[in-house]
């Protein structure tokens, strides 16, 4: 596949897309590990004298409402993303408020080489997501190759992820991936195919969102030796074993999925979790076995015989990928579970190589101190889970090879 080093492109008109997804506390940018990642592709792009179109998406834009649409335009504005990238490479970054128009063809005229241009978030366009041509012609005018360096949109052939792309190559114009989704397919490739002697493979999967999740499983339990199950998803499984979960999150509609996979044999659940009486406000906190959480109490982290039973899983490792929280690690009286994780992963440095896919499990990592001791954190958590579900294929990555 072709990347941004193989590039020719001085004076020419690169549209790069993005991952500047990048999370807002009080309308400022509480981590910007996303834009700094982006930057090797940008550097690349600045020394080749390019002409630079950065294309990102920020946060959901609702169109169906415009009341809303309204609010979330407001919430996920990318004028300072484009303040924070400035700031990173000292030097003036300009940005188009418009998403298509003669206003943003006017800004992309008046690009000189070296200097970069940032458009505002592209689900302002409602076209984006549905994968809209006229908008994929649009944005595919406005340039002469395409870069795509958004792996944490690379599961989704919106316009700017797969529409542009697409028709750029039809129009025998360049597109090439950046050092980004380079390393990302390197890295994840080696959880996406695991050789005997990289065995055994563990897999730990936790978070919230189990819908989105639990589909992956099907996949992991081909691939896995061992699925370590934590956070939101472990209630459901407990469930569907027939015990008792009191008022824990569940996914009434896939426990006779969750209860096939967990026939397999490879799946290993929780056996005592801490739980409380409310998830806002917690004042009763206590550690009881997982099979039977009474009524008014909810399950929020795994309980110490779980970690010492997962530790022992993870010790044996040879590679280990690991997406979502084992508990409410936000909230310090649950974070013992995701601590633990992290802490086992951490002690396999040199022995085995570990991956995190996933927003949250990274930021927990980063907060403990581990960061530097995984093999690899990547930016996608839904990117990641469905290139390993998919056998290394994601649309987004897909449409730039051959
Ligand atoms: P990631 O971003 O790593 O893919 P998710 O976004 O799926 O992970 O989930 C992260 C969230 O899951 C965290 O905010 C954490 O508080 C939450 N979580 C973990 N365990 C539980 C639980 N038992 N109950 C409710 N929320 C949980
Ligand atoms: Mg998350």
């Amino acid at each position: 596949m072709k990347t941004v080093r193989d590039l020719d492109v001085k004076g020419k008109r690169v549209l790069v897309r993005c991952d500047f997804n990048v999370p807002f506390v009080n309308g400022v940018i509480s981590d910007d590990n996303r834009i700094v990642a982006a930057l090797p592709t940008i550097r690349d792009l600045l020394q080749k004298d390019a002409k630079i179109i950065l294309m990102s998406h920020l946060g959901k834009v609702d169109h169906k409402d415009p009341v809303k649409t309204e609010a979330d335009k407001k919430k996920n504005n990318m004028a300072p993303v484009a303040k924070r990238l400035g700031e990173l490479l000292s030097m003036d970054i300009k940005f188009s408020p418009a998403t298509r128009g003669e206003e943003l063809k006017a800004m992309v005229d008046g690009l000189k080489n070296g200097e970069i241009l940032l458009v505002q978030n592209t689900r302002y366009e409602k076209g984006e997501t549905k994968n809209d041509p006229e908008l994929a012609k649009e944005w595919a005018s406005l340039c002469d190759a395409f870069v795509m360096d958004a792996f944490g949109s690379a599961h989704r052939a919106h316009v700017s992820t797969y529409g542009v792309p697409a028709l750029l190559k039809e129009e025998g114009k360049e597109t090439a991936i950046g050092y980004l989704v380079e390393k990302e397919v390197k890295s994840l490739g080696r959880v996406v195919h695991v050789s005997e002697d990289e065995r055994p493979f563990v897999a730990i999967l936790g978070g919230f969102k189990v819908s989105d999740k639990i589909k992956v499983i099907d996949s992991l339990v081909k691939k896995c030796d061992k699925i370590l199950i934590g956070g939101a998803m472990a209630y459901t499984f407990l469930k569907a074993l027939g015990h008792k979960i009191g008022h824990s999150p569940v996914e009434d509609d896939q426990l006779d999925y969750a209860k096939r996979m967990y026939e397999t044999g490879k799946i290993v659940l929780p056996i005592d979790t801490v739980v409380a009486d409310s998830f806002d406000d917690p004042k009763d906190i206590k550690t009881i076995p997982s099979d039977d959480i009474p009524e008014g109490y909810q399950g929020m982290d795994i309980g110490p015989n779980t970690i010492e039973l997962f530790k022992g899983e993870i010790a044996k490792a040879k590679t280990v990928f690991w997406n979502g929280p084992v508990g409410v690690f936000e909230k310090k009286q649950f974070q013992a579970g995701t601590f633990a994780i992290c802490k086992a992963c951490a002690e396999l440095k040199g022995k085995a190589f570990t991956v995190i896919g996933g927003g949250d499990s990274a930021s927990a990592c980063k907060q403990f101190g581990f960061k530097d001791e995984f093999s690899h954190v990547s930016t996608g958590g839904g990117a990641s889970l469905e290139m390993i579900e998919n056998d290394g294929h994601l649309p987004g990555i897909d449409v730039i090879g051959d």
